[in-house]
């Protein structure tokens, strides 16, 4: 749950070094939409460290202007939602005035900040670093994005700062972790309200602090679980856009740290390109979904049925569409317990293990019945598969060429499992292997 940002002015090699980051690793590697602009959002691994990349440095497409106001909020943004803030330099440039002031925004936060000077490919640039000193920044480490080179030392630097990895107790049986995301105003506060009775999402403005995702444990209507809380502080965000990504920011966290999210839109406003982002990111995750259609009583039914309404969400999910989409209002209370049953639900079926015997008897009949497509005159013999012992479900079926099974037979599979099995919300990894 480690969230790294990186900050720093435009041109100074930011996504290089993001995508070197990121490299490291079959990673998540897309951009989280805003509204005019994208940022990149990638999962790494260094040292036993798992930690989430923010490049935060999206600017308007298309346009080199750079406002003294936008690398601001930029660094505002990371100092209030990373846990580490990486600034990087160019040591070709030296440092220029907008460096000063990033570093000024800097030198009074606590977090800790690793400086990294780019571009530095030889020794002589290696002389030209020691400006930065004058940063106030401290130490730094000099890097070269494009080659690669330094970015170990950083990297072993950074894995120092973030906490040990959490040993989980098998043996404690794990209560469901739920996260309500979604777009500003879509009624999330109201239906945690309406959940829990009581008013506990009081908006605030105090400016810089952040506090990371806690879970705090309900019972209600017979069910126990944890709703997963991130910063209880929203910052007054002075552009739209920026609340927007402020949103994003905080659903990352709350995504990585739950079971399950609860998605919720506003049924006036439809699904839309910002609640694709945040399904996309709890897809990614490999989190359950559920979604919440919310203030369907404002909808005039008419107009619009359940069925409709459902149908046209569903062609925004392909190819992921088995998901739970239940219609409720938090004003009127409509459907919650409803809501969080399904939840439960979404939970039971991301942690179901299905029997190896019960699995082949299954799945070796319908696959002799529809064998992969022969591929130049070879045959694939599919001859055992298993579930693994994956917290999410995983499936690997073994076989002689594994090479020669395309997308097509794996979802193919993948809606055979779901047709025998309920993993509704849930997603699926399928994998063919030799024996
Ligand atoms: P959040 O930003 O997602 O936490 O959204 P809020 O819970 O603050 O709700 C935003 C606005 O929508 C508020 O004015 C709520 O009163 C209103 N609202 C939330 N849920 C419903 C609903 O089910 N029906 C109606 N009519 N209004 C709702």
């Amino acid at each position: 749950n480690n969230i790294v940002a990186i900050v720093g002015r435009p041109n100074v090699g930011k996504s290089t070094f993001f995508n070197r980051l990121i490299q490291r690793r079959e990673a998540i590697v897309d951009s989280v939409s805003g509204v005019t602009r994208d940022r990149n959002y990638g999962k790494s691994e260094w040292n036993g460290k798992e930690f989430s990349v923010i490049d935060t440095g999206g600017y308007i497409k298309g346009s080199d202007d750079i406002f003294e106001g936008e690398i601001r909020r930029q660094v505002e943004l990371a100092i209030d939602e990373a846990d580490v803030i990486i600034f990087v330099v160019d040591v070709e440039e030296g440092i220029t005035p907008m460096d000063e002031e990033v570093a000024k925004l800097l030198r009074k936060i606590t977090k800790p900040i690793l400086l990294a000077v780019n571009k530095v490919d030889n020794a002589m640039r290696e002389k030209d670093a020691y400006e930065f000193y004058n940063l106030g920044l401290g130490e730094y480490y000099t890097i070269a994005g494009m080659s690669g080179s330094g970015t170990g030392e950083l990297l072993d630097a950074l894995a120092d700062l973030l906490p040990e990895p959490e040993e989980k107790d098998e043996n404690v049986e794990a209560l469901p972790r739920f996260a309500v995301v979604g777009r500003p105003n879509a009624g999330k506060s109201s239906f945690i309200n309406a959940l829990i009775g009581e008013d506990r999402y009081i908006v605030t403005d105090i400016a810089g602090t952040t506090r990371d995702a806690i879970d705090t444990t309900y019972n209600r209507f017979g069910f126990e679980f944890n709703l997963v809380d991130t910063a209880g502080i929203r910052r007054k965000a002075k552009v739209k856009e920026d609340l927007e990504f402020y949103s994003v920011m905080r659903s990352v966290r709350a995504i990585e740290h739950s079971d399950i999210c609860i998605l919720m839109i506003d049924a006036t406003r439809g699904f839309e390109g910002q609640d694709q982002s945040i399904f996309w990111l709890a897809e990614k995750n490999r989190k359950g979904v559920v979604i919440l259609v919310n203030k369907w009583d404002l909808v005039e039914k008419d107009t619009m049925s359940t069925r409709d309404y459902e149908k046209k969400i569903r062609e925004e999910l392909q190819p992921f569409t088995d998901v739970p989409i239940l219609f409720v209002s938090a004003l009127t209370k409509q459907r919650l317990l409803k809501a969080l049953e399904t939840a439960v639900q979404v939970f039971e079926n991301r942690k179901q293990r299905i029997a190896t015997s019960k699995l082949n008897e299954l799945m070796l009949p319908i696959i002799e019945n529809y064998p992969p497509p022969a591929l130049k005159g070879k045959y694939v013999k599919i001859k055992f598969c298993m579930q693994l012992p994956t917290p999410t479900p995983q499936f690997v079926f073994f076989c002689n060429l594994p090479q020669y099974v395309k997308e097509p037979y794996k979802r193919y599979i993948e809606n055979k499992l779901r047709e025998n099995f309920d993993f509704s919300g849930v997603p699926i990894d399928i994998y063919f292997r030799q024996k």
